[in-house]
């Protein structure tokens, strides 16, 4: 990525984040012949969108979401044939195990919204499932399959989306944090970032974990939290499994590299942060339904973000720089838990070797659906952000609509349930 873009002094459309919510956007706006700048603070995908496993599943998505996902995967293909880079896009499929009956039961369940959409989602009888994985330890109860799903590589794919967006014209700038908004006569009219000023009547704030502070200096109320997820990878194997795999133990995915991505699937820690304490209360439905699968975490993050100012000058270093990237430590019981279970599971798999571990954090709205919305008393913003965990897959489709909000057009797909103003009652 080149960053030594020289910043503009003036753009049809700024992004805020370069990850794939961020670069996709710029991509569409980029298509359209809009002259967009993307800034980021860090790197391109250099939080989320590089360190996640890689799904890109419609397979046990929350029903909102399938039509977008069914879109973004229509574009997945699209990007994989025009882009110069090998982004590791396989249609392989996702795998749901169902090693006890309350899991075969919640399978049922969303089977229910497969059948709905028309997707290509199954059951896998025990002998189907023992045809398609021989390797798998023999499962009781039948596993749920969706052949069309797929997976990439996360952060070749993003790159290679910033890319695509750059030569469509799109000027992308790395190190480079937005500090704020500019508003004059109650509307957007241009952001500063760390190297100045660019004029402008449209933002698209894609900042990820970021997003609820940001937009703090703009009195926006934002809920969202951070929880942190962690990941390993194996070294190369000649195991080929091409399905990506989730029971309520384990998440796997092939690599490009030849490995797999290994999780402890559906567990994480949830940071307790001054933002964990203001808005606690709008996730007590969420925690009953996932106390068994998150823990809460008091660590030195929160004493970090407390010390953040609640409204900052735009003429001097924000915590958007003093932070460039944000890299949380891997949760080493949890990866052994997952190492564990997955000698349990594919009993070829026992010792195979560890060849890194990382960890991301999600940041997770109250309903677990993402903000793709424009902010009715800001003309000229618009927030796209708090994908919870599956935005990923979903990432070129949401970034195709925030960039048809942006434009002031009919988005492609209905997301008027993926509006700000549900959180903010
Ligand atoms: C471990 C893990 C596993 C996951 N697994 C999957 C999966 O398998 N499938 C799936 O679909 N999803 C998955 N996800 C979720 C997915 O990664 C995220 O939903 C998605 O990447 C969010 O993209 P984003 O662009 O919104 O955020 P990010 O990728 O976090 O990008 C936001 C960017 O904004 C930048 N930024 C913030 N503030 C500023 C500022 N003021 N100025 C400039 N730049 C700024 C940040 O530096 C950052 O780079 C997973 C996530 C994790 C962490």
């Amino acid at each position: 990525m080149n960053g030594s873009n020289k910043q503009p002094e003036s753009a049809d459309a700024v992004v805020i984040g370069g990850g794939i919510i961020g670069t996709s956007t710029a991509w569409f706006l980029a298509r359209q012949g809009l002259n967009v700048v993307l800034c980021e603070k860090g790197i391109i995908a250099g939080e989320q969108s590089s360190r996640n496993w890689g799904f890109i599943r419609k397979q046990g998505r929350d029903p909102h979401e399938i039509p977008l996902m069914v879109h973004s995967l229509e574009i997945w293909e699209d990007l994989y044939t025009r882009s110069k880079a090998d982004i590791g896009f396989h249609k392989g499929g996702t795998l749901y195990l169902s090693e006890t009956e309350k899991r075969y039961q919640a399978n049922q369940a969303w089977f229910e919204h497969a059948k709905t959409f028309g997707l290509d989602s199954r059951f896998l009888s025990r002998q189907e499932l023992q045809t398609l994985v021989p390797e798998i330890q023999e499962q009781k109860l039948e596993a749920l399959y969706t052949p069309s799903d797929a997976r990439a590589e996360p952060e070749l794919a993003t790159r290679a989306i910033a890319d695509v967006a750059q030569s469509n014209g799109a000027t992308i700038l790395e190190q480079c944090a937005v500090r704020g908004i500019d508003v004059e006569a109650g509307k957007v009219s241009g952001v500063v970032t760390e190297q100045g000023r660019i004029k402008t009547s449209t933002v698209v704030c894609a900042g990820g974990v970021w997003s609820g502070y940001f937009c703090r200096h703009l009195d926006i109320v934002f809920p969202h939290l951070k929880v942190i997820s962690s990941v390993m990878a194996t070294e190369a194997t000649s195991f080929s499994m091409q399905q990506s795999l989730w029971s309520s133990g384990l998440g796997m995915r092939k690599r490009q590299d030849g490995g797999y991505n290994i999780a402890f699937g559906g567990s994480s820690d949830c940071e307790i942060t001054p933002d964990f304490i203001r808005f606690c209360n709008r996730y007590i439905s969420s925690y009953r339904h996932s106390k068994e699968t998150v823990s809460l975490k008091l660590g030195s993050r929160f004493f970090k973000e407390l010390s953040w100012p609640k409204k900052w000058s735009f003429d001097q270093k924000t915590v958007f720089e003093k932070e460039r990237m944000l890299d949380p430590r891997p949760n080493e019981k949890l990866l052994n838990e997952a190492y564990q279970l997955l000698g349990k599971t594919f009993p070829n798999l026992k010792n195979i070797a560890i060849a890194k571990k990382w960890a991301g954090m999600i940041d997770v709205t109250p309903d677990e659906l993402p903000v793709i919305s424009e902010v009715s008393n800001l003309p000229g913003l618009i927030i796209s952000t708090g994908f919870s965990g599956h935005g990923f897959g979903i990432g070129p489709g949401a970034g195709k609509v925030t960039a048809e909000l942006a434009m002031g057009k009919i988005p492609t797909i209905d997301i008027s349930c993926f509006s700000l103003s549900r959180l903010q009652k």
